[in-house]
């Protein structure tokens, strides 16, 4: 067969990595006419290369010798000459206004080895093969395909669906236009009668809900597909009878019901936006400041080796951009990829291979960012990190707090476990737990080590000292401790304070208040040091060191004595003997600590209503639950309504602080309530940091800031405090854009919506 045979018989898989190089962030658009970019799509693994990586993925498949992976399809495209759409536009979302073919012309070649077998130029070429290199330029990008996917999961079928059967008889053709009002576009097909109704009117969409008036003469025509977005990987199916987005999980069903409307779907390519599409639009309303008090542009700085590059907004991934800002642009002390070094030379598959995807990252953002002006698009970078993790694989915005722990814990398992030293070390560090019971004095101390301090604000709307807050944090609090010594439920206080310090100490005050028992955001300001730039005051943390246990002055408490709880034998026999259920006077002994029939009966006449009486006990196990918090705490919130066992977690995660319990059980109402006692900032045993309080003293560096009604919603940016000309000043990083924040209106939206700052040691 020859290489042009060899072309037409390809199977084309569903996803193509052209976004981009496997390497480096070189693309195939030419937007000054020229072919200068241009991409080398590997026809063996359908991963693509500029010129120069091309060589390297010969190289590293050793495609000399065996002949792999040495067959290319070169794309190159290049801008109109009378199409005078922004570039900005087109790299914010991956859904043009206009259609690509609109703006570029293509252009294309095949390379076998190192000889051109047929280009664009070509006359008499086989249709076959023009064909194939259309199906190629038209297939999803991995990035397109990654945001589709992880948003259909969450659509589902409703009845109407699983109901639904392919109308008898020969497939019909369907209209153009919406059979009311003639609307050539946002037209929805009825997939029981073929009817072709407009949609209803969106922003920027013309629509009239003719397909809404066609439901409601017909109730029994629920299901309508859009067909300007329906391709083999993206459809809009709604049920109107349902009122929701709907989804076909019978393949076979969804084939055949659109086959007999002689639409197949194979060869469609999405023409309008999809609903998903159009929803991460309207997540991009909350924006920063980017003009000063006078109205002028902040200054612009230019990608450069000082300032590093932009990162693009893939959809609601601004969280992750202004983690990496801080963290490869000096937010965290020396913290740095370089040890790294270079590509690995074993590696086939770049494209969804984490090291490799951030050394591509690391490579565009500090070794060569000037060649990115407009900055760069870390699609096949989030593709590597979020892999399978639910959340951070999906195109919803999140936390960016978890997000740094998940990631910075992510290269501990597969990225710094190779290298001679751990630059997530730099900001973490050890808490000492100390628990002294106020009867017999005896105390117990525990460790663990933590990547970041988290601080509740207290809930008014003054605005509070960040270093009063730690030290409300680190101050003593009585919890209930069944003492080992006196063997009896005393109140002990327990206090913490740092066993050891962090080179960069990363604080988030957690900016949630209740209200009417729902968490709410607020936007206190928060005073600190060095929120102007011209304040060099630091932040000391010296006096919150622990100073350990003192074997002269204290007496510890045996370690390891579990607590399981024993009814008194006698009393539950009388209590069943009185007709309550064994679980009830289990449960009445436990919150009346065993002192008898009297105390366990006017506990169970007061509960005598709870709906759970019943059910079996939730009792703290052990002295390691037993001593985080109050059994008549856990009572107090199960009396809300709220979930025993999740209560029971909540207040266990939460060292037994109700309202922050609270809030947390409504932000996991679909949590197990299994209690992993590994939380993921506990690393047994492991001492971080220095110890040497003197030296405890921190200056402020990198602020990652939020605006939204929730930390799941709304845009998170970037400040980081960097040296422009001769001066420090706050840089935000606000995805691909980086200007000077100095502004007074930047310094107010600093101090409102912190949400991370990042102290580096002076
Ligand atoms: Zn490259
Ligand atoms: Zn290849
Ligand atoms: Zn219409
Ligand atoms: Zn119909
Ligand atoms: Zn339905
Ligand atoms: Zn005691």
């Amino acid at each position: 067969m020859s290489v042009i045979d060899d072309f037409i018989n390809l199977q084309i898989p569903s996803v193509i990595f052209k976004d981009d190089c496997g390497y480096c962030y070189e693309t195939m658009y030419n937007d000054d006419f020229t072919t200068s970019h241009c991409l080398n799509v590997c026809l063996h693994c359908f991963q693509s290369f500029c010129p120069e990586h091309t060589t390297l993925h010969r190289r590293v498949t050793g495609a000399g010798s065996n002949g792999c992976h040495d067959f290319y399809l070169k794309l190159s495209k290049v801008k109109k000459a009378d199409v005078g759409e922004p570039t900005e536009k087109k790299l914010k979302l991956e859904i043009n206004e206009k259609s690509e073919d609109e703006v570029y012309d293509s252009y294309w070649s095949l390379i076998k080895g190192t000889s051109s077998i047929a280009d664009n130029q070509t006359q008499g070429l086989d249709p076959k093969v023009t064909n194939k290199v259309k199906n190629i330029l038209q297939a999803r990008s991995s990035n397109f395909q990654q945001m589709a996917n992880s948003w259909q999961l969450e659509v589902k079928a409703c009845e109407h669906v699983k109901s639904f059967t392919v109308s008898a008889g020969a497939a019909q053709d369907v209209g153009k236009n919406c059979a009311d009002c003639d609307l050539g576009n946002n037209l929805w097909l009825c997939l029981h009668c073929g009817h072709l109704g407009c949609g209803r009117q969106q922003v920027g969409i013309e629509g009239h809900s003719h397909a809404l008036a066609h439901f409601q003469q017909h109730p029994d025509h629920p299901l309508a597909v859009k067909l300007g977005s329906l391709s083999q990987s993206s459809a809009d199916v709604y049920c109107y009878a349902c009122d929701d987005e709907v989804h076909f999980d019978d393949s076979k069903v969804w084939v055949q019901a659109l086959a007999h409307w002689n639409i197949d779907i194979g060869d469609r390519v999405a023409q309008e936006k999809t609903l998903m599409e159009l929803q991460l639009e309207q997540n991009m309303n909350w924006d920063f400041q980017m003009v000063d008090s006078q109205g002028h542009d902040l200054q612009h700085l230019p990608s450069s080796a000082e300032f590093g590059c932009g990162l693009l907004n893939l959809g609601n991934s601004c969280y992750m951009n202004s983690v990496l800002q801080v963290l490869v642009n000096g937010g965290v002390f020396t913290w740095s990829l370089k040890e790294l070094g270079d590509f690995p030379a074993d590696v086939v598959y770049v494209s969804s291979n984490l090291k490799c995807q951030l050394l591509k990252l690391r490579n565009a953002m500090t070794v060569e960012p000037a060649k990115y002006s407009q900055g760069v698009k870390p699609t096949t970078f989030k593709r590597c990190i979020g892999g399978r993790h639910e959340e951070f694989s999906s195109g919803r915005q999140q936390d960016a707090l978890e997000f740094f722990s998940y990631f910075t814990n992510l290269l501990d398992k597969r990225v710094f476990n190779e290298t001679s030293s751990n630059p997530n070390d730099l900001f973490r560090f050890n808490v000492q737990d100390r628990l002294e019971c106020t009867k017999c004095h005896s105390v117990k101390y525990s460790s663990q080590s933590y990547d970041y301090l988290q601080v509740p604000l207290s809930e008014n709307d003054e605005p509070q000292e960040l270093s009063e807050r730690i030290s409300s944090y680190f101050a003593g609090e009585d919890v209930s401790f069944k003492c080992p010594y006196c063997k009896e439920m005393v109140t002990a206080v327990k206090s913490s304070g740092f066993q050891s310090f962090p080179k960069t100490l990363v604080v988030s005050p957690t900016r949630i208040k209740l209200v009417n028992w729902m968490p709410v955001k607020n936007s206190q300001e928060v005073l600190l040091p060095g929120i102007e730039t011209a304040d060099t005051s630091t932040l000391q943390l010296g006096a919150f060191k622990s100073h350990g246990f003192d074997s002269e002055k204290e007496r510890l408490l045996p370690e390891n004595e579990t607590n399981e709880f024993k009814p008194n034998v006698q009393c539950v026999a009388d209590l069943l003997e009185m007709g309550f259920t064994e679980n009830a006077a289990t449960k009445a002994l436990f919150y009346t600590n065993n002192s008898g029939m009297e105390d366990a009966m006017n506990w169970l006449f007061s509960h005598v209503e709870d709906p759970d009486l019943n059910e079996p006990a939730v009792l703290p196990t052990n002295t390691y639950e037993a001593e985080m918090y109050n059994p008549q705490e856990l009572e107090d919130m199960v009396s809300m309504g709220l979930d025993p066992q999740l209560c029971r977690k909540a207040l266990i995660l939460n060292q037994g602080n109700v309202t922050a319990s609270v809030e947390w059980v409504f932000n996991n109402l679909d949590d197990d309530g299994l209690i992993v006692k590994e939380t993921p900032v506990k690393k047994e045993d492991q001492m971080y940091g220095f110890s040497d309080e003197s030296l405890a003293n921190y200056s402020l560096k990198a602020v990652i800031c939020h605006k939204g009604s929730s930390v799941q919603s709304g845009h998170y940016v970037a400040f980081i405090k960097k040296q422009v000309g001769e001066q420090t000043k706050w840089v935000l990083y606000n995805d691909e854009k980086m200007v000077v924040a100095e502004d007074p209106m930047n310094i107010q939206e600093l101090k409102k919506n912190g949400y991370i700052y990042f102290f580096n040691r002076c």
